[in-house]
């Protein structure tokens, strides 16, 4: 039997098979979970029908996260359809190009409010909109981050700003929801060449980097990242939360 047999899960984030969401779910569905998705506009539905459709599901939810309307109607169907959720899979961000390059001295105040709402509130906005479904039962959150949000990172900038909030955010949702007997955590990857990533100026210099100075002297995989994500929505993890789990090959011990 799976791991996560008879469990119901969301995954939020998928735009193509590169995405770290579709790693998650790949990963979940093979223990046995049932999956929905959500996609962010028209333009990636037909892609992220067809990826669904390869691991049998069929429920599939439009949901950009700057919209309240949406959120709300996107919990409102999980209602409808499943009465209850076990997982929900939270891995998404957005910055403006012009905020991944150049000096962050330079960000904008309209680029902060984005890279923020996008990246570090909606996961406040999905763990209000999931905890009534996970009430029952109990349930499991997590979230996607990256070093940038603890250290310096050449031009990851307004995103590292974000990335520290989200931090903070799983901190503060653990705290309020751990008496409802749902965990939350965050994984921390390493660098992984999706769309998101090819968005940071500079990016396969980072790669490189990793590759020489990493404890494990290479750079990490996505289904890595989908295995940690598994022990954080299975019951292997149940004493755990509130944390923010490396899978980077080591590359954040070092000092020098
Ligand atoms: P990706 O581009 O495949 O995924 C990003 C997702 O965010 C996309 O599905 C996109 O549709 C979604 N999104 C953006 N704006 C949205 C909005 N307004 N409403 C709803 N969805 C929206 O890239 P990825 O690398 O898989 O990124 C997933 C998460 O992993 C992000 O939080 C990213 O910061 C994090 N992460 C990535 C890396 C990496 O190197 N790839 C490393 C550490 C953390």
């Amino acid at each position: 039997m799976g791991l996560l047999e008879g469990k119901k899960g969301l995954i939020l984030g998928v735009a193509n098979n590169k995405s770290i969401a579709w790693s998650i779910a790949r990963e979940l569905h093979k223990e046995g979970a049932e999956l929905a998705f959500s996609y962010a506009g028209e333009r990636l539905e037909e892609r992220v029908r067809i990826l669904a459709g390869s691991i049998g599901a069929g429920l599939l939810i439009p949901c950009d996260v700057t919209r309240d309307e949406d959120i709300d109607s996107l919990f409102g169907k999980i209602r409808e359809e499943w009465g209850a959720l076990d997982i929900l899979v939270h891995s998404i961000a957005f910055a403006n190009k012009d905020e991944l390059k150049g000096a962050f001295v330079d960000t904008t105040r309209q680029g902060f409010a984005l890279a923020m709402d996008v990246s570090a509130y909606s996961l406040i906005a999905m763990a209000r909109g999931a905890y009534p479904l996970m009430e029952s039962n109990g349930g499991k959150i997590i979230t996607m981050t990256y070093l940038g949000g603890r250290k310096v990172i050449p031009n990851y900038n307004v995103m590292g700003v974000a990335k520290a909030g989200l931090e903070a955010s799983v901190k503060y949702l653990a705290a309020d929801l751990g008496p409802k007997g749902i965990n939350v955590n965050a994984v921390s990857a390493g660098p992984i060449k999706t769309l998101a990533a090819m968005g940071i100026s500079g990016f396969k210099e980072i790669l490189g980097h990793i590759q020489d100075r990493s404890p494990l002297k290479r750079n990490i995989t996505a289904e890595e990242v989908a295995k940690t994500a598994l022990y954080l929505l299975s019951d292997l993890s149940s004493g755990v939360t509130g944390e923010t789990i490396y899978v980077d090959a080591g590359y954040n011990i070092i000092g020098m």
